[in-house]
């Protein structure tokens, strides 16, 4: 039964984890902060579907914005505008969330805030020098609602 199922799946936002429904940082769509929002950029942008895209500096690991397609309305792709211009001007906030979070906390955290996704990441304290944060993936209030009304 389908309501059954939507209990069990809520019940189960209790134990899995983000880990569990992230996706994964190499199938994330992202952009390099020193891109430029040329033609090719911008139909990049817009043929990954997504509203809101993680931006990097100089490494995948190193998230440090994120753009929304909507902040793209006034962008003329013959102005060739860096993507920096655009991205300090709305600043969005950037929220991370540990890899081992449970996914009933994370859905009290996209409740509180505004944004409905998070960057995933967890301490890495592999190898020889100081622990540093890993990024993993991201995870979005989508993940979430779909862990929840899956049908097995
Ligand atoms: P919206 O539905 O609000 O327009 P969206 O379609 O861009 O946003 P979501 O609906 O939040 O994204 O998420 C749909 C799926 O896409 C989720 O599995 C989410 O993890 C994934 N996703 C969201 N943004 C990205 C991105 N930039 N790169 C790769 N996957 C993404
Ligand atoms: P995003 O989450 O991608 O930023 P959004 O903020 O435009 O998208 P939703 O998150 O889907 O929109 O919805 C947030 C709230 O705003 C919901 O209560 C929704 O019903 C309402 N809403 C969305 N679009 C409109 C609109 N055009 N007019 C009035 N209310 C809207």
């Amino acid at each position: 039964r389908e309501e059954m199922n939507i209990i069990q799946g809520a019940l189960e936002l209790r134990t899995k984890t983000v880990e569990d429904v992230m996706t994964k940082v190499e199938d994330c769509f992202m952009l390099r902060s020193d891109a430029i929002l040329d033609f090719n950029t911008m139909s990049s942008i817009m043929e990954s579907g997504y509203t809101r895209i993680p931006v990097y500096e100089n490494e995948r690991f190193n998230i440090v914005d994120i753009l929304y397609v909507k902040d793209l309305a006034f962008v003329d792709p013959d102005d060739c505008t860096p993507l920096s211009t655009i991205t300090r001007f709305y600043s969005h906030p950037v929220h991370f969330v540990f890899s081992d979070t449970k996914l009933d906390a994370v859905l009290e955290e996209f409740k509180k805030g505004k944004s409905h996704l998070a960057i995933v990441q967890k301490v890495n304290n592999d190898g020889e020098g100081d622990p540093f944060y890993e990024v993993m993936g991201l995870v979005t209030l989508e993940d979430v609602i779909e862990e929840i009304i899956k049908s097995e």
